[in-house]
């Protein structure tokens, strides 16, 4: 499978202040564990700033208006809950969410692969008119919504397995039968949505929540029983992964317990899905993961599977 890693320096320059958890280092990591042996036939492309037409297909233009005009010349600024600005934090968020839509064009193109996008701030947290939780364009939905647009792509699936549940991109899918959201996340937690009776307007979500305890056999078990069947039901064109590795047990913002492994089981499978449904195109997008020496394994994890996945 070709494998293209999307990332931009300008991701970099959002440095929402001294201890916060989305640092840069979380990047610069996870560059440095990608120059390894292993990945030497990773394809790496630098991801485009989004267009406007491409960001308002998910929000409206004065919110996109309010966040360009958002970053001070110095300093920090906040925006909204949860949200941190920087000089640079506007570039960075253009990069991300202009990379999602470059991978998009990629996999959707000549060539069937696969493709990871290394971009920050994340995204699933942020609705049409909302900033949450570090998140100022929701980059995943930007990018699904120019995978119909400009792909004419009818059936687009998300898989998040971030410990937060991604209601921002529950929300922008909630009544749309060609999109289809499936979360596993620790509940109760931040943002406190992802109940399991959350099922969206069209039957179109599917929520696992697991138990602040919860591990492995919890994980795989609810990915193997309900996640995984719904998305096989649902027969995506294309699938995308939120990928965020804050369910790792020595990540500090949340309790679950996975390790490196389940992040590479987990995508393996998601692998085998795509090649039955969607001739093996994956976008696979970063959320959060702020431990980042244990961000840099899991996606080191996640992008090997990505590379050995098959065409379908
Ligand atoms: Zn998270």
């Amino acid at each position: 499978m070709n494998t293209v890693l999307f990332t931009h320096p300008a991701c970099d320059g959002h440095d929402p202040g001294t201890g916060h958890p989305d640092c840069p280092e979380r990047l610069i990591a996870i560059r440095r564990v990608l120059e390894a042996e292993d990945f030497v036939y990773l394809d790496r492309q630098e991801g485009p700033a989004v267009t406007a037409d491409q960001l308002h297909r998910a929000h409206p233009r004065d919110y996109v208006e309010r966040v360009l005009r958002a970053a001070p010349r110095r300093g920090v600024e906040t925006l909204g809950p949860d949200m941190a600005v920087s000089p640079g934090s506007v570039q960075a968020a253009l990069h991300a969410a202009g990379a999602v839509c470059a991978a998009v064009d990629e996999v959707l193109g000549d060539r069937p692969g696969n493709a990871f996008c290394a971009v920050r701030p994340p995204g699933h947290h942020a609705e049409a008119r909302r900033s949450r939780g570090f998140c100022l364009f929701n980059n995943i939905a930007v990018g699904a919504l120019h995978a119909r647009s400009a792909h004419g792509v009818r059936r687009i699936a998300v898989m998040d397995f971030d410990v937060h549940h991604g209601n921002g991109t529950q929300r922008l899918f909630w009544d749309d039968p060609g999109l289809f959201y499936a979360s596993t996340h620790q509940s109760p937690l931040y943002p406190g949505t992802g109940l399991a009776q959350e099922r969206g307007g069209a039957g179109n979500v599917l929520n696992a929540p697991l138990a602040p305890t919860a591990g492995s056999p919890e994980f795989r078990q609810v990915m193997q029983e309900t996640v995984l069947p719904a998305l096989d039901r649902f027969e995506p064109e294309l699938l995308m992964i939120s990928a965020g590795f804050d369910a790792h047990a020595l990540d500090p913002l949340a309790c679950l317990n996975l390790h490196e492994g389940d992040f590479a089981w987990v995508t393996a499978k998601l692998g085998d899905l795509a090649a039955r449904h969607a001739g093996g195109r994956i976008v696979s997008v970063l959320e959060g993961g702020y431990n980042p020496q244990m961000l840099a394994a899991c996606t080191a994890a996640h992008v090997r599977e990505l590379m050995v996945a098959p065409v379908g």
